[in-house]
């Protein structure tokens, strides 16, 4: 059975997954949490709104509990008593604060709940559930000091919001993040579709934060991969605050183009055309009315984003389009994405630049093993690829072409991490994986992991 605690002078109700020995909390998290009520009002438990970074293992002390629910679709936590269904979903301002211990698994969680909800009235189911603070967590758990979690005051002044860049593959979108950002965190390539899944990226400035969602090629679906892409990008979409169509003004729209404006219509927040390339000469003379026609725009903005022309007016003209709002991220933080991710990505950049047509774009690369050393980070990755012939292709004569691949990846991945690394790289042929969808599972592309 779960145990709770309250703690009304700081308005804060605590959850355990087990009991609590000072000093075993080492480290804390932060996730969305509801308060799940009954039909009568009554708090019966709570809601944790998970992501794909909780690894099953980590919940191993929660779901030891019958009562504590997994729900895999949508990552939601829930630790209730009993199986008291609830009958409403009260979301949290503050995040709830979870508890891990050495091994990372998750002990307990605390929330902030408002005073009207924390009631004796509204806590009495859980009172059976309840345990005396000082029996509960002697030192274990951190109480939440006032609930502040950002830097102060300058909060009120910031604008803060998701943009969503969409655009057909090869536009320039993620030249146009790398060049915003400073910093690779998105790959870049010749070849369409090089971008997997939806990198953020975010941009600070003192008065804006910018969260950039680059979203994959809206294409043509040919396969399982590329529809679920298609869905990918379509799903950056309704989180967007502002939605950016990327196109390249150097050619004509094609069915793409207007497929993907087709689907921006109806879209509600502000929707800005973004005419890239303009560095290039039209071929065929202008397209901008062309571009224009495909939806009403609320503003077109022409840039270079391999020069870096026009930039500054994209990102004003996006700020001013953003709500006000705390921000959402440390202000030292590039990208949400995990380092895991970002070094796959590398690698896989890597690949596709040196082998170049050979080895299609079924590449995959993923990180097998990462452990911070004193020297250095070890990272062993495989890279998958679909057949022998192509296995044979990526290792090259003698092992030439593998370490090309690795020392150039290697040297990237020291400039975004900061750090040394050794890279252990082993290459892997899995026939038909794009297909196969225990493979894309496996491969961790899944959907919610990119909402
Ligand atoms: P994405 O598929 O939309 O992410 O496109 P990429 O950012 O990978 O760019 C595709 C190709 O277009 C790369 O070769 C870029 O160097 C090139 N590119 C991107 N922006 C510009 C630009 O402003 N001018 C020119 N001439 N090329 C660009
Ligand atoms: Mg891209």
């Amino acid at each position: 059975m779960i145990s709770f605690s309250h703690d009304p002078e700081a308005g804060t109700l605590y959850g355990y997954f087990t009991d609590l020995e000072a000093g075993q909390a080492v480290d804390e998290l932060e996730y969305p949490a509801s308060l799940l009520l009954n039909s009568a009002g009554r708090v019966i438990g709570v809601r944790l709104d998970l992501d794909d970074e909780i690894t099953l293992n980590q919940l191993e002390l929660a779901l030891e509990h019958n009562e504590v629910r997994l729900d895999m679709q949508y990552g939601y936590l829930y630790a209730r008593i009993a199986d008291e269904a609830a009958a409403r979903v009260v979301p949290l301002e503050s995040p709830a604060l979870i508890d891990l211990d050495e091994e990372d698994r998750l002990l307990g969680f605390d929330v902030a709940v408002p005073a009207d909800l924390r009631t004796p009235e509204r806590l009495e189911r859980l009172a059976p559930h309840m345990l005396a603070l000082e029996e509960a967590a002697p030192s274990g758990l951190e109480r939440r000091s006032g609930g502040q979690h950002g830097d102060g005051d300058s909060t009120s002044v910031t604008r803060v919001g998701f943009v969503a860049l969409v655009g057909k593959p090869n536009v320039g979108k993620s030249t146009l993040l790398n060049e915003l950002l400073g910093q690779k965190v998105a790959i870049v390539s010749r070849r369409p579709q090089t971008t997997r899944v939806p990198l953020r990226g975010i941009l600070n400035r003192p008065d804006a934060q910018v969260i950039f969602i680059d979203t994959p090629g809206i294409h043509e679906p040919h396969h399982r991969l590329g529809q679920f892409m298609v869905e990918l990008a379509r799903r950056a979409i309704p989180d967007a605050d502002v939605v950016c169509m990327m196109v390249d003004i150097s050619m004509p729209p094609t069915s793409l183009d207007i497929k993907i404006a087709t689907m921006l219509r109806r879209v509600r927040v502000p929707r800005l055309l973004v005419l890239n390339k303009i560095d290039r000469p039209a071929k065929e003379g202008s397209h901008l009315e062309a571009y224009r026609a495909l939806a009403t725009w609320d503003m077109e903005i022409a840039i270079s984003a391999l020069r870096g022309t026009g930039l500054t007016t994209l990102v004003d003209e996006i700020i001013t389009r953003l709500p006000y709002g705390e921000l959402l991220y440390a202000t030292d933080q590039v990208a949400d994405q995990t380092e895991q991710h970002l070094v796959a990505e590398l690698v896989r950049e890597k690949v596709l630049h040196f082998t170049d047509q050979e080895v299609p774009h079924s590449v995959a690369v993923e990180v097998e093993e990462w452990q911070e050393k004193e020297q250095h980070t070890y990272i062993r990755l495989t890279i998958n690829v679909e057949k022998e012939s192509q296995k044979g292709i990526v290792i090259g004569a003698g092992g030439e072409m593998l370490k090309r691949i690795g020392s150039t990846a290697r040297h990237d991945i020291e400039q975004a991490l900061g750090r040394s690394v050794y890279l252990d790289l082993w290459v892997k042929a899995r026939p038909n994986w794009r297909n196969d969808p225990s493979s894309l599972n496996w491969l961790g592309f899944r959907l919610k992991d990119w909402k």
